[in-house]
């Protein structure tokens, strides 16, 4: 594994100026191509499972957080409140109360339900600088979360959906090593009281990680402070253990925002909350990918998908057109033609690049390209177009295979 702050430098995919202040990086292009494409990815995904997309703003007002619960049980983790006008706002520390009120903006009838509603947003947490690096922990989060509105029978069904889609995503992103965690209350007095609700939630996760086959660790003191989660772990460079993606099942947030349903048979009803999050925070998951992949991202996340390179100044205009071409078809592509050095040296610059054009005279005559893969296989010369389309194909279905592996 690689330090994912180093290679962030290198890379040129994020960086730090002590002016805006520690815990706040910014990303560069390289860094921001791969964040977009994460961004889209999910968005895709969440779209075909039924979910609709909000935005929301990252200030509220201090009732807000103190119904919701976050002001009695979470305030060492928020930053403190700004006076506007007599009116206490702050930033916000999570995006479920905001979520339960565009749900409770309306009424709702069971036909609407299971409503989920999605928005990869910002959200804020007061980090000691102490703890601070890199993109691992920042102090502005953007967020991939979603929240499920279902009828108890549902729930159960959603939070195992939605861990089919964690599997999906963690598959794509070539993360193979990834273990479940069911998190408990613990001692202590950070978590609602409600045993019964505790209780309901915590039987309803076990069914779900049972049904699901998946085999996990109980542990206490990891909950929400609202209630138990799945929380799916992964490790970073160091070794250090944190949670990627979770799924929650929640009675107290409905309860505290009286969240209601009219249900078949005409009367109201409560319904839960399940939160998810498919990769959590984009920046912990970005330096995830890039520790894991020591910047060799799976194609359909790496800054630049193709490199072309003419072997000399005659090849260039054909370079040129072949990336027209490439970028037409969504494909991210550059040129580095003989300016920056023999074709051996810019072969082994753009090594983590997936895919590699060479055009020599030969392909230049022909309109063919010989492409070279990161994995080093050299595929058989071939007609410039049908490489661009198979490859965008292979990027389009977010395969973690660089090329579709030969039929036996
Ligand atoms: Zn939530």
């Amino acid at each position: 594994m690689h330090d994912h702050r180093r290679l962030g430098r290198e890379l040129g995919l994020f960086d730090s100026d002590p002016l805006i202040g520690s815990g706040l990086p910014y990303w560069l292009p390289d860094g921001a191509a791969v964040r977009h494409a994460l961004e889209e990815y999910i968005r895709d995904q969440e779209r075909r499972a039924g979910y609709q997309h909000v935005y929301s703003p990252v200030l509220g007002k201090r009732e807000l957080y103190e119904i919701s619960g976050h002001w009695s049980h979470y305030r060492d983790n928020m930053y403190p409140p700004m006076d506007l006008g007599g009116e206490q706002v702050m930033l916000r520390p999570s995006l479920c109360p905001h979520h339960a009120l565009i749900y409770r903006s309306r009424a709702r009838s069971h036909r609407e339900l299971p409503l989920r509603i999605a928005e990869l947003g910002g959200m804020y947490r007061a980090e000691l600088s102490g703890v601070l690096g890199g993109l691992s922990r920042v102090r502005a989060i953007q967020l991939n979360d979603a929240h499920i509105f279902a009828p108890l029978d549902a729930a159960a069904g959603e939070a195992h959906a939605a861990l089919s889609m964690i599997s999906r995503a963690h598959a794509a992103m070539g993360i193979e090593r990834a273990w479940y965690r069911l998190s408990l209350p613990g001692p202590g007095g950070k978590y609602i009281a409600a045993p019964g609700d505790w209780r309901r939630s915590t039987a309803l996760l076990r069914e779900v990680l049972d049904e699901a086959g998946l085999p996990y660790e109980a542990v206490e003191g990891e909950a929400a402070f609202y209630g138990p989660k799945i929380d799916v772990q992964v490790a970073d460079a160091a070794g250090r253990e944190f949670t990627l993606s979770t799924v929650q099942i929640d009675f107290h947030q409905p309860e505290q925002f009286d969240l209601r349903y009219v249900g078949a048979d005409g009367a109201k009803h409560r319904p839960v909350m399940v939160h998810r999050s498919i990769v959590g925070s984009v920046e912990r998951a970005v330096a995830h990918l890039i520790e894991l992949h020591g910047g060799a991202f799976p194609a359909w996340l790496a800054p630049v998908q193709l490199v072309v390179l003419p072997v000399g100044d005659g090849e260039r205009a054909f370079a040129d057109a072949l990336v027209a071409r490439a970028v037409d078809l969504g494909v991210r592509a550059a040129v580095r033609g003989p300016e920056h050095g023999t074709l051996a040296a810019r072969v082994r610059d753009a090594r983590l690049a997936p895919y590699q054009a060479v055009i020599g005279p030969r392909e230049d005559a022909a309109g063919d390209v010989a492409p070279r893969l990161r994995d080093g296989r050299r595929l058989d010369p071939r007609p410039a177009a049908e490489f661009l389309a198979r490859l965008a194909g292979q990027i389009a279905a977010h395969s973690p295979e660089l090329w579709p592996v030969p039929a036996p």
